[in-house]
């Protein structure tokens, strides 16, 4: 993925919805570049801060969503309060399976779960927004003892 490309396709966003361009949105695009895992809104603007950017928490809030209206980023929440954000643009769609006891965030690629979630948008007529699949669960580290039972059987 491109850096220029994303930032394009943010800008046209940008003066399309009459947001305004401002240096600081754009800081706070550069900063999601650089993650490369899920992240809350806090955790983005204490980085930053820690890197001498000037932008406000406010800006950094305020920019995460317009970069998830036009789909840069997804925010979930993931069963739990805080929302979540990723970087989604120029990535392969995948899916997620968290442990609901460390809060562990895995990820999966599964094109039958893709080709399911536009079958089921299709037959519903809807226009799909988002197939991500999300499973909870407990992971082996926090006492599942799911694999062992099956493998037993
Ligand atoms: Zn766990
Ligand atoms: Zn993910």
């Amino acid at each position: 993925m491109h850096t220029q490309d994303v930032q394009k396709y943010f800008r046209t966003y940008l003066e399309r919805n009459k947001y305004r361009a401002t240096p600081e949105r754009f800081d706070v695009l550069q900063a999601i570049l650089s993650i490369k895992d899920h992240f809350d809104a806090d955790e983005l603007f204490l980085r930053m801060k820690n890197d001498g950017s000037k932008v406000s928490r406010a800006t950094v809030y305020n920019t995460l969503d317009i970069l998830t209206e036009c789909a840069i980023v997804t925010r979930d929440h993931f069963g739990e309060k805080l929302a979540r954000y990723e970087l989604i643009y120029g990535n392969e769609p995948h899916h997620h399976i968290v442990c609901q006891s460390c809060g562990k965030i895995e990820e999966f690629i599964d094109k039958r779960v893709d080709r399911l979630a536009r079958d089921a948008a299709q037959t519903m007529e809807y226009e799909l927004q988002s197939g991500v699949l999300h499973i909870y669960g407990i992971c082996s580290d926090c006492g599942s003892t799911s694999s062992r039972k099956e493998s037993t059987k």
